[in-house]
């Protein structure tokens, strides 16, 4: 955990900064009270926290050009933070730098149905954008559970997914184009499909550390002629496996395959009453969509998949309001497990799909070892496990051990040949797990790009990769040689 007082900071280049974005925002746009800028001291992993020099709330690209600059000419580093609702302390502010909150930038500024896309602030919230079209039978296909609250700049900075990604792809395949101010206050358009770098594939995903996005053009998908739900009943979660691999073996592509365990139902159950079968050890939601007659087709094959490994009930949803309370359970599971414990911690990890028996039951087994429960919620049908370290904060040592068994599912994901995060981003947690998963030379790599970016390391410093890896000159009062690459132990690119 880190933490900063509110009063810690007003270093003179602060000062610079609040007086230049004085000159362009309206004065309540301007947050320097100390009590105002500790509401903005964490994102959604509160067990980070520090409270930022400044927090600025500009309404327009030109604002946020301002605030840039301001900040580039005084060597402060900036943060963007759009909903706060990230899982991986991306949005953390910086002691010493200003946080560009783009709540106010929630305008949909064009809508082109003739063109299948729209152009939105980057405050957008991410289900407004389909509630915008929805009557024009349109929708903006990623759908992060938390999608009645994030915004789609947060969404572009994260690479969000959501349960239908498995057919419909990530945030990167429905962003056409983004204009993005660059960490030295230039505005550039980055577009989709132009010849050349694909600059808009390396912004999309890079979670706020090469510039600050301030309009995103997003694809609008036409809504599919059906949508068929199904929730299975299994004994365990071995059953359950089997018949996504089944599934997915026999060449049907689901919306969606979402799989829940014992514990998982157990706290959805508590929180949203939906109504799960009965003694189930796993629930697979399953989701088909498109034209009916294609999907009346694989809806059958998926049943009989379903029924030949095990599923002791298949209820099939009759109606809109069936389907609502079929994912309710499942997009309340994060939030649900509240219910049964004091704490816990959000975990975020792929394996291939094929090895979900095998890393599951050595979960179980890490669990069992250390006593510390979890719970399992993930998008089956692409590997990406959410598992749940449930603890109780108020006992000695709990979270340390949480943090221990927490970690160690990721080094079983990075076993596996998987990832140490499917799409809640490195940001400042994950920081510390790059190099078990990269060589410093993939991290080198990466390193340089974010260097032609952002030479001097002000935006969003200190999220994605490990320190010491300097880039330029680091922000802040210091100026010359950093002591780490004087001692050598940091390189300096
Ligand atoms: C209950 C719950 C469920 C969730 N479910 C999912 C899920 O299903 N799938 C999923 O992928 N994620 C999920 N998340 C994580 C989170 O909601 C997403 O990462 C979301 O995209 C973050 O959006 P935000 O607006 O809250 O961004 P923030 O948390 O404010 O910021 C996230 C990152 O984006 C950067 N950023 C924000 N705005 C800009 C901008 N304009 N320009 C440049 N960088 C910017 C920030 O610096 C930070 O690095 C969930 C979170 C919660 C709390």
């Amino acid at each position: 955990m880190q933490s900063a007082s509110p009063e810690a900071v007003a270093a003179p280049q602060i000062a610079g900064v609040v007086e230049r974005c004085h000159e362009v925002l309206a004065p309540e746009c301007v947050i320097t009270d100390p009590q105002q800028r500790r509401t903005y001291e964490c994102d959604g992993l509160a067990s980070y926290k520090v409270v930022p020099a400044l927090v600025v709330l500009p309404e327009t690209t030109a604002q946020v050009r301002a605030v840039v600059t301001a900040c580039a000419d005084a060597g402060v580093p900036f943060v963007a933070r759009g909903s706060g609702t990230g899982l991986s302390g991306g949005a953390l502010p910086h002691a010493e730098g200003v946080l560009i909150v783009t709540s106010k930038m929630r305008s949909i500024l064009d809508i082109d149905l003739a063109n299948e896309r729209a152009v939105v602030q980057p405050g957008v919230i991410n289900l407004d954008v389909s509630k915008a079209v929805a009557s024009d039978g349109y929708y903006f296909a990623p759908d992060p559970s938390s999608q009645q609250v994030c915004s789609v700049g947060g969404n572009v900075a994260e690479n969000s997914g959501g349960a239908h990604c498995l057919k419909y792809g990530f945030t990167s395949n429905h962003i056409l184009a983004v204009d993005v101010v660059t960490p030295d206050g230039e505005l550039v358009e980055l577009h989709a499909g132009t010849p050349g770098y694909d600059l808009l594939g390396a912004f999309v995903g890079s979670e706020g550390t090469l510039g600050v996005v301030t309009s995103i053009t997003v694809r609008l998908l036409r809504k599919p002629e059906t949508v068929q739900t199904l929730l299975a009943g299994f004994p365990s979660t071995d059953e359950a496996g089997g018949a996504v691999s089944a599934i997915i073996s026999a060449g049907v592509t689901p919306a969606a395959i979402e799989m829940m365990d014992a514990l998982s139902i157990e706290a959805a159950e508590q929180a949203v009453q939906c109504g799960y079968p009965h003694g189930a050890g796993a629930v697979l939601v399953i989701e088909l969509d498109g034209p009916a007659t294609e999907v009346e087709h694989t809806f059958a094959e998926v049943e009989r998949h379903c029924g030949d490994h095990g599923a002791f009930e298949i209820r099939v949803a009759a109606d809109d309001h069936e389907r609502a309370m079929i994912w309710k359970g499942r997009k309340s599971a994060f939030a649900a497990v509240g219910r049964i414990s004091p704490a816990y911690i959000v975990q975020d990890g792929v394996i291939p799909r094929t090895s979900l028996p095998e890393v599951l039951s050595r979960i179980a087994r890490l669990s069992a070892d250390s006593g510390v429960r979890v719970a399992n919620v993930f998008h089956a049908g692409d590997g990406n496990l959410h598992p749940l370290v449930l603890f109780d904060d108020s006992e000695d040592g709990a979270e340390q051990r949480a943090e221990q068994v927490s970690g160690a599912i990721l080094d079983l994901c990075i076993e596996q040949g998987g990832s140490i995060t499917g799409e809640h981003g490195v940001g400042a947690d994950k920081v510390r797990y790059m190099g078990r998963m990269f060589t410093d030379e993939d991290l080198d790599t990466m390193q340089r790009v974010r260097c032609a970016f952002d030479p001097r390391g002000l935006c969003n410093p200190g999220k994605l990769f490990p320190t010491p890896r300097l880039c330029g000159e680091v922000p802040g009062p210091r100026r010359g040689v950093h002591p780490l690459t004087e001692a050598g132990l940091a390189d300096q690119f």
